[in-house]
């Protein structure tokens, strides 16, 4: 991978980087047109699908992450992808089953919340293996998704931090007609889970219009969110926060442009979304 992305920079080509775990969706294709429209067609658009096991908690579900390279691929292809990098754990991490790797890249302070309160190991998981597949693919551009706004937050934290020289997009969250947010793990739903699902986006809707006025408390509203999804008996709401959107300080009142975040169990599945209120 490095090889071919050396090659491709000294024949002057500029390259786009959308990092995956596969199962790929929609939300993932909105990423390679964004990165494609930002190369151009001279350009090269390169798509990695590795289910990151550093990211997983040993009670998470990485052996049963859904994988479909088959349909991956034609995805890819169907987009005008040029090279889909498929890493093995022997390359990410090597010496890694007898002990021997040990080098990680943690952020310290926008990843103590929320995700990385109910996932302590997740983002360190994800900034290490991030880095790394910016240093086999070299791009110009990495275009990640809004979905996941505080591993967006984190991994900008990370390129500055890092002084990697290339450029974060992040891009809106798409979803289904319903309002939820397509996500691989959506394939673990069972059809009463799926219907109950739409509550996150429902919920976000619920405190934008809470705030459209006037300000409300957070612990309001963080009631209010709470009661709206035991509405819904097959969720269990996880966590739900109130936030700067840049900084992910927690904000105690919140107004319109406040960011907001949920994370809602559905069984063993658990998914998140967030919003600009
Ligand atoms: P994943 O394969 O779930 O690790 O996601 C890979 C990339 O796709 C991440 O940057 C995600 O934020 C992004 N992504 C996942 N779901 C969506 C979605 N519904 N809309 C936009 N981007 C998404």
């Amino acid at each position: 991978m490095q090889r071919a992305a050396l090659a491709w920079r000294r024949a002057g080509k500029r390259i786009g980087f959308v990092p995956t775990m596969g199962y790929l969706h929609d939300g993932h294709m909105s990423l390679v047109r964004d990165a494609r429209r930002r190369v151009g067609p001279d350009g090269i658009v390169v798509v990695s699908i590795y289910v990151n096991p550093t990211q997983f908690a040993p009670t998470e579900d990485l052996s049963k992450y859904p994988r479909d390279l088959k349909r991956d691929y034609a995805l890819c292809r169907g987009e005008g992808v040029d090279a889909v990098f498929l890493p093995s754990d022997a390359v990410m991490y090597p010496g890694r089953a007898e002990g021997r790797y040990s080098t990680y890249v943690q952020e310290e302070r926008l990843t103590l919340g929320m995700e990385g309160a109910s996932r302590p190991t997740h983002f360190r998981g994800v900034t290490t293996i991030v880095a790394k597949l910016f240093n086999c693919v070299l791009p110009d551009v990495a275009v990640f998704g809004a979905k996941d706004w505080q591993q967006a937050a984190a991994i900008r934290r990370m390129t500055t931090d890092l002084n990697f020289p290339l450029k974060i997009v992040v891009a809106p969250t798409r979803r289904e007609s319903d309002g939820l947010a397509m996500s691989s793990r959506n394939a673990y739903l069972s059809a009463v889970d799926r219907s109950q699902a739409t509550i996150l986006s429902q919920a976000i809707a619920a405190c934008r219009q809470a705030v459209k006025q006037s300000s409300v408390p957070a612990a309001e509203l963080k009631k209010a969110v709470a009661r709206l999804v035991k509405t819904r008996p097959a969720g269990r709401l996880d966590y739900v926060e109130f936030f700067d959107s840049d900084t992910l300080e927690p904000v105690t009142t919140v107004k319109r442009g406040s960011h907001m975040a949920l994370a809602v169990f559905f069984g063993k599945t658990r998914l998140i979304d967030n919003g600009r209120l």
